[in-house]
Formats: structure tokens, sequence, C-alpha cells
């Protein structure tokens, strides 16, 4: 199951640091995953500030 980045994104960078698959990238205003590389692992979510990785 992927994972997304709601509106609560601050743009912190940090998910995009931890993703093992380089999924994340830098959207307009907030980081975005790419579904199709995204594993699912759960490591975003873990050390996002906000809690704005979720499973889709
Ligand atoms: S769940 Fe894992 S693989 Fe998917 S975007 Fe987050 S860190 Fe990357
Ligand atoms: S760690 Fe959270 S706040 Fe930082 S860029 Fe990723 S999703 Fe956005």
């Amino acid at each position: 199951m992927a994972y997304v980045i709601s509106d609560d994104c601050i743009a912190c960078g940090a998910c995009a640091a931890e993703c093992p698959c380089e999924a994340i990238s830098e959207g307009d205003g907030k980081y975005v995953i790419d579904a199709d590389a995204c594993a699912g692992c759960g490591s975003c979510a873990s050390v996002c500030p906000v809690g704005a990785p979720q499973e889709a």
C-alpha cells in the first residue's frame, strides 16, 4: 500500500532523506510520493514532525 502526503506537510524534507525507494520529491509547496515507487514501508511517516504521510 502506497503512502500519500497530506496538505499538513511543511516541506521540511525529512521524509525524502529516509525513503529507501527515492519515491519522495519536492512538489508545489509540499512533498509528494510517487505511488508507483513507494514500497509502503512507513519510514516517511515515522520521521515526519506533523504526521503528513498516511496510508492511502
Ligand atoms: S512508505 Fe516508505 S517507500 Fe513509501 S514513500 Fe514512505 S519511506 Fe518511501
Ligand atoms: S517529513 Fe513530513 S513535513 Fe517534512 S517534507 Fe516529509 S511529509 Fe512534509
